[in-house]
């Protein structure tokens, strides 16, 4: 197996909020990693554009802290720190002021594919994207990439699109899922679509239901003051998960381009059918014997705001009528660990009689650790003493099935970067799609808030409240175990 690197065209990229946390933590490292690889060009330019009054070697010094710090292991294997370092600069800029802006755009160049990664709050989009037209750094072929949280409801997602539509056009805008980034997501996709083994099987007829898990052993950390304001409903179960639930439940695209993938993404978001009160399971996680709980890293006794959340939905159309998906999400749970679980039904009728047990084939798709897909099916355990039978994972790992020779496999903020600069939106939300995710979310979040619900506590280090058990159990049918 070779590994195909294709280098990207020459670039100017500039990060605003180029000295916060996501750019030291992710985006920087992650741009050091595609120029290790030889993807990104060494005649590109990175420009870090914030407050901090830094110039370009402070800069420097500052990505060359970051890298240690997060990927610390990289420039020892890979000896072109330096080089890297140098395609650096920095502007300090006040995005609602004009300090830094005509130097900004004196440093951009002519003939470069240009892109600004807007990693500040969404406070600031409307300041920074009018500035960059004032400025006339933004040219029809430009991008922007936004992050979450894309609005906190409909409506304020609906201002930030509008704020957006001012200056730049739907096929400029790059709206970051990194949960869409992720190599297994994308192998999905060739699971499923680039095999006959699979969707023909993949509906209500043949699958029982679809459960998908993104379980976190952190808690809200030094983030609980933002966090008590959001929840996983708005922090994962709105975008991360409605994004994995929209690739496991989507018709096959009739070309793997940007709008026919986001349109069928859509018709599922706009098919899931509300949900019921009773569906939905919501928690907070409590003290233990070294941490405190919820409300105290939120610093707000009486907050209501969930930790954790379960619910039961359904996808109204031909394929997916009667095949429930039940969503589930937490913090400070048993494992790290995300997964999607399609769950196929039991055999018509068992020819092996009772003793054999009942079994279930299951797709997994893992989305860490461990990337990977597997499928589990049941085979005659070996030896002499009958038919017994046993559960055995096909496993569909990328890395293990393509040797070591493979490429690396690069870390979902990588390929997304190298994706805005390839111009290439199928792996990012589009405005429509947001905003109906939003359309689905509101109700529930208003359902619960109305009603005064106070999320039930659970233990930290656990599956999440008592509760999201039952929700499954009632129903004849149990999460798979979150385990690492
Ligand atoms: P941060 O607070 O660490 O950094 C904010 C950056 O914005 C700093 O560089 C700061 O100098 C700059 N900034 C703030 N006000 C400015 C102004 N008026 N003019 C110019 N620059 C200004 O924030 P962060 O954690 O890096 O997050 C950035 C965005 O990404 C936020 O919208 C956040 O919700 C989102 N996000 C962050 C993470 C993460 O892991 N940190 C993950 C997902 C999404």
């Amino acid at each position: 197996m070779v590994s195909r690197v294709i280098p990207v065209e020459s670039f100017d990229l500039v990060i605003f909020g180029g000295t916060g946390d996501l750019a030291r933590r992710k985006i920087l490292p992650g741009l050091f990693r595609r120029f290790c690889a030889g993807q990104m060009p060494e005649d590109a330019r990175i420009l870090g554009a914030a407050r901090a009054e830094l110039d370009d070697e402070g800069y420097r010094e500052f990505v060359r802290d970051a890298i240690v710090e997060f990927d610390g292991e990289r420039p020892k294997t890979c000896p072109k720190l330096a080089e890297f370092l140098a395609t650096l600069g920095y502007v300090t800029t006040d995005a609602r002021g004009e300090a830094g802006w005509p130097d900004l755009a004196a440093r951009l160049r002519e003939g470069r594919v240009r892109a600004f990664y807007f990693s500040v709050g969404p406070g600031l989009f409307g300041d920074i994207a009018e500035r960059l037209h004032r400025h006339g750094m933004a040219p029809r072929d430009s991008r922007i990439v936004v992050e979450k949280p894309f609005g906190r409801d409909l409506e304020t997602a609906r201002q930030l699109n509008a704020t957006l539509a001012e200056h730049f056009k739907e096929d400029q805008i790059y709206r970051i899922d990194h949960y869409l980034g992720k190599e297994t997501v994308q192998n999905l996709m060739a699971v499923r679509f680039g095999n006959m083994l699979f969707e023909p099987l993949w509906n209500s007829q043949y699958v029982d239901h679809i459960q998908i898990t993104v379980a976190e052993t952190v808690g809200v950390g030094g983030r609980g003051g933002y966090y008590d304001k959001s929840g996983a409903m708005r922090d994962m179960v709105q975008n991360h998960l409605m994004q994995l639930l929209c690739l496991i439940a989507m018709e096959p695209p009739a070309k793997f381009d940007p709008d026919a993938v986001r349109d069928e993404k859509l018709k599922v978001i706009r098919a899931l059918e509300p949900v019921e009160p009773h569906h939905i399971v919501r928690g907070q996680y409590d003290a233990s014997e070294e941490e405190g709980s919820y409300r105290d890293h939120a610093e707000n006794p009486t907050s209501k705001t969930e930790s954790f959340m379960a619910l039961k939905t359904h996808v109204s159309n031909w394929r997916w009528a009667g095949t429930p998906i039940y969503l589930r999400t937490g913090k400070r749970m048993k494992a790290r660990t995300s997964e999607i679980a399609v769950v196929f039904k039991d055999t018509p009728h068992s020819i092996f009689g009772p003793e054999a047990g009942q079994h279930r084939n299951v797709l997994s798709i893992r989305l860490q650790p461990n990337e990977g897909i597997t499928l589990g099916v049941t085979i005659k355990e070996p030896g002499p003493g009958g038919m017994r039978l046993v559960d055995v994972p096909l496993d569909m790992t990328f890395a293990d099935a393509l040797g070591p020779e493979a490429e690396e496999v690069p870390d979902a903020y990588e390929r997304l970067i190298m994706d805005v600069i390839r111009g290439n939106q199928t792996l990012f939300m589009r405005g429509d799609e947001v905003e109906a995710a939003w359309a689905w979310t509101d109700p529930i979040i208003q359902g619960w808030e109305a009603r005064g619900d106070v999320p039930k506590l659970y233990d930290s280090g656990s599956s999440g409240p008592e509760d999201a058990l039952m929700l499954m159990h009632r129903d004849g049918r149990k999460w798979r175990e979150i385990k690492a």
